[in-house]
């Protein structure tokens, strides 16, 4: 049985969490008479999830940009808002230069992630690396997230519910960095970013947008690691990038 102090420690994260989420433009709706499954996060706005609001978007040369990435960091290493949160050793926010025109997103983070406490560091991480290298970027240069923050139980794939939970950090990063380009690896992340029901061979290679910003999916690093002597794959994704490098006039 929790304590009064205790509970009133959950009650404040819970009121820190729904601001944070209204400042984004969402809005938790609780159905009263099946609480506890149907929380559900709505879009205030039905465009663009509110955002970006360019007269408050904040600068990368304000102070109060700062600020609000080291609110961000520390609201994701302690965020118990969806169950992922019992099963991690740490928290992956993501890492690497926050004024970048360059991001990748990912799905979520792996065993080697969630004892590393860094995005994209197993097998499928080192072959991003490579990628990245191949476009002529340092892994440092660009940034690298996921959807989800907290790793799923055997690396499952998140739910709907922990993806609706965890996706007002990766806009805020989004929105913080500003990027000129989003590469969205793999079906979580393209289907958080691009809704729709096709496949990603029907998505990959064709640039979509996320709140005015191109988003090219393409396939999951995993998806190569399992695939090594596909050379068909390998190509595809390299055709991707060059998109993408295009986009960037390099
Ligand atoms: N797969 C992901 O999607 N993200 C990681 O960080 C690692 C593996």
């Amino acid at each position: 049985m929790k304590d009064r102090k205790e509970i009133l420690e959950t009650l404040q994260e819970l009121e820190e969490q729904l601001r944070f989420y209204g400042e984004l433009g969402f809005e938790l709706v609780i159905d009263s008479k099946t609480m506890g499954d149907k929380r559900e996060l709505k879009k205030k706005q039905e465009t663009g999830l509110g955002w970006p609001r360019s007269s408050e978007a904040i600068s990368s040369s304000d102070p109060e940009w700062q600020a609000e990435w080291d609110r961000l960091i520390k609201r994701i290493m302690n965020c118990t808002f969806c169950p992922l949160y019992r099963g991690r050793t740490q928290a992956v926010p993501g890492e690497g230069n926050r004024k970048t025109e360059l991001m990748f997103v990912g799905e979520a983070p792996g065993r080697d992630e969630d004892l590393q406490g860094r995005p994209f560091v197993g097998r499928a991480g080192q072959l991003l690396t490579r990628i990245i290298q191949a476009m002529g970027f340092e892994r440092e240069e660009v940034y690298i997230a996921n959807v989800i923050k907290c790793r799923p139980p055997e690396n499952r794939t998140p739910k709907p519910d922990e993806v609706k939970a965890c996706s007002p950090y990766l806009i805020k990063q989004i929105e913080l960095i500003k990027p000129k380009v989003i590469v969205s690896l793999g079906k979580v992340a393209t289907d958080f970013l691009l809704p729709t029901s096709k496949s990603m061979s029907e998505l990959r290679g064709n640039f979509g947008e996320f709140a005015g910003i191109p988003v090219m999916p393409t396939f999951h690093p995993s998806y190569l690691v399992r695939n090594e002597g596909n050379k068909e794959i390998k190509r595809l994704v390299w055709e991707d990038m060059k998109k993408v490098l295009k986009l960037l006039g390099r």
